[in-house]
């Protein structure tokens, strides 16, 4: 055989399963090449355990390995046919699996270490089965209403911040059974308050949270209602698309602030002031007027910078 064709048959041949052995093979090929330095090279990134595992990963399962051949961001296929994506890193130490990110809130998942990509992927499917109503009421809302907070928002956001008018929107979260909790009006109208204060008293657990709110508000759907109020066919579209970017704060004038996540939100209940604001920013503005004197409670009050009504805003949710 020739040189040629024997590194053909060399490479063609899947027995060779480590560098050591490789080596040693082209050795005898090409007769003269220094193995010396085989025993140096440490192959503790990308073992053949690990290849072993991806050969036999179970099929709803795409791995793709990260900049470090430590790193592998997985694709996890559920039964209902969602995509998750999660990035997982082998312990050098114990050369297990540890879960870097994954798109779910509050779970023991990410604190556990798993054998290989296979236990990884039952025990996720696992938590994902239980979180199912949880998974099911975000996609239902996102597919439905017109969400203004999160930007882009993914299960890993267990609340969503709706629109309901150019000033006002409903703050929603989901508890881990699915169910709402925290339901309140942001930027609060007494046409919307009345409805949901006199609406959510008969919350029907039977009916989705989409439902829900239809019929507390007395709507027959939340995509358009923005097209229903006082825009012009031509600007609907416009508007859907990008009904959070033009929102700024009438304070510091931006949209995002770097350290703190949140856009500016319609704080003042004067009906007929058409500005926004970072909680932050209010908060922080209405401490200066009041000179710099931190509330007892955590909520402040003053009044508005720009129209003057009284405004009350508190550190927190
Ligand atoms: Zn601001
Ligand atoms: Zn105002």
């Amino acid at each position: 055989m020739n040189t040629t064709l024997s590194l053909h048959h060399l490479f063609q041949n899947n027995e060779i399963d480590n560098l050591k052995q490789l080596i040693e093979d082209l050795d005898k090929i090409f007769d003269n090449i220094p193995v010396t330095s085989s025993d140096l090279i440490k192959t503790t990134l990308l073992d053949i355990e690990t290849i072993k595992q991806l050969k036999n990963k179970p099929n709803n399962v795409h791995v793709v390995f990260g900049k470090s051949l430590r790193t592998l961001h997985c694709t996890i296929i559920d039964d209902n046919a969602r995509e998750h994506k999660l990035c997982v890193e082998k312990q050098p130490s114990t050369k297990k699996l540890k879960v870097v990110s994954v798109n779910l809130p509050f779970t023991s998942f990410q604190e556990q270490e798993y054998n290989n990509i296979e236990d990884l992927t039952n025990e996720f499917l696992l938590t994902i089965n239980n979180l199912s109503s949880y998974l099911y009421e975000l996609e239902t809302i996102d597919h439905n209403c017109i969400v203004v907070e999160p930007k882009n928002p993914t299960f890993k956001d267990d609340f969503r911040n709706l629109y309901l008018d150019d000033r006002t929107w409903l703050h929603i979260e989901v508890t881990p059974d699915g169910s709402a909790s925290n339901v309140h009006l942001i930027g609060q109208s007494n046409k919307w308050q009345d409805k949901l204060q006199k609406g959510i008293l008969k919350w029907d657990h039977d009916k989705n949270i989409v439902e829900n709110i239809l019929i507390i508000f007395d709507l027959n759907n939340l995509i358009d209602i923005k097209s229903t109020k006082d825009l012009s066919a031509e600007n609907t579209a416009f508007l859907e698309d990008d009904c959070s970017e033009n929102i700024t704060c009438s304070i510091c004038f931006c949209t995002e602030l770097p350290d703190n996540p949140g856009l500016p939100q319609p704080l003042c209940n004067n009906p007929s002031c058409d500005v926004n604001y970072h909680k932050s920013c209010l908060f922080q503005w209405l401490i200066a007027c009041e000179g710099g004197r931190p509330p007892a409670f955590g909520v402040i009050n003053g009044s508005c910078p720009t129209c003057l009504h009284p405004i009350t805003c508190s550190e927190n949710e």
